[in-house]
């Protein structure tokens, strides 16, 4: 049971592919929440780092280029739910990333007298986020680094810094990328679905320059803030 005068819990997930912006979004987000922001990559790392029982056998997956499993995911974010400075809320970025994970979630906060407050879906299309993943290329003398969107050379396919051809690493190039992106994209739909069915998914279109793109979710989190009284 919740105290009626306990402040409830306000978890908020940031959901979006790879190369959505999500990463950029999340420290800033959090950050008008006042509520940390957890990375499921960070908790894997700091779990590692200390040693925890968890952590070992998150390791074991991770030395092996493996995905860890959900239950292990689970119970690291659990662990980090518990913490002191969670006690009002966490952004979450990287999980759930599958339904399963969603439900899980589900459950343990209930368990809270707690729910997922909002899921804020950064939409990118997926031939966008192809586009965006294989736009990396390196001179093929000394792997100097080019982005074709970002940071693009003077001449199209040369290095600027001694004029010899630019190439693609096979990860980085957009067959690649797509097939490596396809089941994140498609689990990460499934836990779009799950939210919608609960009410609180809410979208923001990912195509759009940084700011507006921050000042969207900011906008979406405020009509999820109606005031309760
Ligand atoms: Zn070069």
């Amino acid at each position: 049971m919740t105290p009626a005068d306990a402040r409830p819990m306000k978890v908020v997930v940031l959901l979006g592919g790879p190369g959505s912006g999500k990463g950029t979004q999340a420290p800033i987000i959090a950050k008008h929440l006042g509520v940390p922001h957890v990375a499921t990559g960070d908790l894997f790392r700091a779990a590692v780092r200390d040693g925890s029982p968890v952590g070992l056998e998150a390791r074991h997956y991770m030395e092996r280029g493996q995905l860890v499993p959900d239950d292990i995911t689970i119970a690291m974010l659990l662990d980090r739910l518990s913490a002191d400075d969670a006690a009002d809320g966490v952004l979450l970025d990287g999980f759930p990333r599958n339904r399963a994970q969603a439900e899980a979630l589900d459950v343990a906060l209930a368990e809270r007298g707690a729910a997922v407050a909002s899921t804020l879906d950064i939409e990118v299309p997926a031939e966008e986020l192809v586009r965006r993943l294989s736009s990396r290329w390196v001179c093929s003398e000394a792997g100097h680094v080019y982005n074709a969107l970002t940071n693009p050379p003077r001449e199209a396919g040369r290095c600027d810094l001694d004029g010899s051809e630019l190439i693609q690493r096979e990860d980085d190039q957009p067959e690649t990328v797509r097939a490596r992106m396809a089941l994140t994209l498609s689990s990460l739909a499934d836990v779009a679905e799950h939210y919608r069915t609960l009410g609180v998914l809410r979208a923001v279109d990912g195509q759009q320059s940084i700011d507006q793109v921050t000042q969207d979710l900011l906008a979406e989190l405020a009509i999820g803030d109606a005031p309760a009284g």
